[in-house]
């Protein structure tokens, strides 16, 4: 999210009483909270573990080439590294790019829809290809219930924008929107 960013992301935790752990190692998850290696506690009513840095089960009994973390191997066309018709996209692909690049909803989709232009072009002979790699960026509303913060990351520009009630409204709209025009019910305004 680029320095400046997390700072302002800082200071909002703080106003939420969110504490933070970094650097340390999760060695277990008990009713009341989670125990890290040094034996400290975080306390919590309730634990969500998104475990970023582990590739879904499904893959490692296949024969589909994967990172060490579990994800998998693809070309910047989508293409799954040493296959000639297979294409993944999304969280199960290892994407490459800036050491801030996050997987998120907005690249699934455009990786989707580029692997899906890129098949077509190799079953029409067409050498065109289209890459995710130039797309890369950090977009999300974080969300916080009565308000939000907008965080924004490229190659040249990071920041975040604090958005108090106003940017729940928007994220709930946003949410209301992508629904309606995913479905076909409404339709969808060019590029959004
Ligand atoms: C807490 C959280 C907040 C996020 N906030 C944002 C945000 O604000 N903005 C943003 O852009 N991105 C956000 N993301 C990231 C975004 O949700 C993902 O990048 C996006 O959903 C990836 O889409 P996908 O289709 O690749 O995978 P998924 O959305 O995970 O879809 C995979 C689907 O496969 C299904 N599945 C799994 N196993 C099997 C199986 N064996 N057989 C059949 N189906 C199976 C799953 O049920 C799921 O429906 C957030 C993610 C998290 C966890």
């Amino acid at each position: 999210m680029g320095s400046k960013s997390l700072k302002m992301i800082d200071s909002m935790f703080k106003s939420y009483k969110i504490e933070k752990r970094f650097g340390k190692k999760i060695k277990s998850f008990e009713p009341g909270g989670i125990v890290f290696e040094d034996d400290s506690i975080l306390s919590s009513d309730l634990t969500i573990f998104i475990p970023a840095s582990a590739g879904h089960t499904v893959l490692k009994n296949s024969d589909i080439p994967l990172t060490e973390a579990g994800f998998i191997k693809i070309d910047e066309s989508c293409l799954v590294t040493g296959t000639e018709n297979v294409y993944a996209a999304g969280d199960i692909a290892a994407i490459e790019g800036p050491e801030w690049k996050a997987k998120q909803g907005h690249i699934a989709e455009l990786m989707g829809k580029q692997a899906a232009y890129n098949i077509i072009m190799k079953e029409s002979g067409s050498s065109k290809r289209k890459s995710y790699k130039e797309h890369i960026n950090i977009l999300c509303i974080m969300d916080t219930g009565n308000g939000a913060a907008f965080v924004f990351r490229n190659g040249k520009r990071a920041f975040a924008i604090p958005m108090p009630w106003l940017g729940h409204l928007v994220k709930r709209g946003w949410g209301q929107y992508a629904q309606l025009t995913k479905r076909g019910i409404i339709p969808r305004f060019p590029g959004l």
